[in-house]
């Protein structure tokens, strides 16, 4: 029988541990979120995080700029956060507008309170194995792949997809938990065959059920970070969010794999405040 990781669970266990540490340790936890133009998917997530960071015990602050908004007043506002001592997180919303450079604005978040893990400080003490703010979503992968699979020293492990924010730092993470890692990308040949060979899949490609189950080796987990949105005609005639791995087929395979919805998405906005609790306790 297949093991579904329940992410939603687990991050409500993280949500909870979290508050009761605010509490124990007399922390003040504060998250700035910053949110550029009127993107509607990004403004249901940073809803979410608010909600969620409220009843954890961490103040938060959203900051929601109009679209137009230049690249200097938007470094104006990281600036007076960087400063204010109130706030222990930043999180600038992606994407940004156009007219604004993100690597520009990231780089100019201090990097003692740059929760989403992004900044090159950040990225680079993470490859360098040094303490570092985690990005959340590798984060997130992390805890519910050792929820299956406690001792992931020696497995193979495949991530597909090479991305900043989740290929590479996801690779970077099995690295250091000891599993032999291959990162694969579009320019990749065999893709399949490559991901028969592993013990462990982390998929983050941002394409519907493209991991088929004959990809999965048995006894294989699988961690999805797909979220996509498909019609669902047959069925209900609405739309349906999946994954990047066709979970039905795959189930038959796997010894565990994460559902979507209700995997890694849950776990990103925990780990986020997880990031901002450990900010707090490091500025004293
Ligand atoms: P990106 O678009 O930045 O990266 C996608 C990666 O997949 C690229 O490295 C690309 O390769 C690779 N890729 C694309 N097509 C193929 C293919 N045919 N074969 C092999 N590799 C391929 O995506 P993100 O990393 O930002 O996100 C990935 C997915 O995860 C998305 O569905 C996104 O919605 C989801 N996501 C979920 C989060 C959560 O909270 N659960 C958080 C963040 C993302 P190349 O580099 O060669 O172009």
């Amino acid at each position: 029988m297949v093991m579904i990781i329940d992410g939603a669970a687990v991050a409500k266990r993280i949500r909870a541990e979290l508050a009761q540490q605010v509490l124990g340790e007399k922390l003040s936890p504060g998250l700035a979120v910053v949110l550029v133009g009127e993107d509607p998917a990004s403004q249901v997530y940073v809803r979410n995080k608010s909600r969620a960071a409220s009843e954890a015990g961490i103040e938060s602050w959203q900051h929601t700029l109009p679209a137009e908004t230049t690249q200097a007043e938007l470094l104006a506002l990281v600036d007076n956060l960087n400063k204010d001592a109130k706030v222990h997180g930043i999180l600038v919303q992606l994407p940004l507008p156009r007219q604004i450079d993100a690597q520009t604005v990231i780089a100019a978040i201090s990097p003692d309170k740059d929760v989403d893990g992004f900044h090159p400080v950040n990225a680079g003490r993470l490859s360098l194995g040094l303490p570092s703010f985690v990005p959340c979503t590798p984060q997130g992968c992390m805890i519910l792949l050792r929820e299956a699979l406690p001792d992931l020293a020696g497995k193979r492990a495949i991530v597909l997809g090479r991305s900043n924010i989740v290929g590479k730092p996801v690779a970077q993470l099995l690295l250091q938990a000891d599993c032999t890692v291959t990162i694969a990308h579009s320019r990749t040949r065999d893709l399949a065959g490559e991901c028969r060979r592993a013990d462990i899949v982390i998929a983050a490609i941002g394409k519907p059920e493209f991991v088929k189950g004959d990809w999965i080796k048995e006894g294989a987990v699988v961690i999805d970070v797909g979220i996509n949105r498909i019609d669902d005609v047959v069925n209900t005639g609405k739309t349906k969010l999946v994954g990047d791995v066709d979970f039905a087929e795959a189930s038959k395979r796997a010894a565990a794999i994460t559902p979507v919805p209700g995997g890694v998405g849950p776990m990103t906005i925990a780990c986020l405040l997880r990031n901002t609790v450990l900010g707090a306790r490091q500025a004293g």
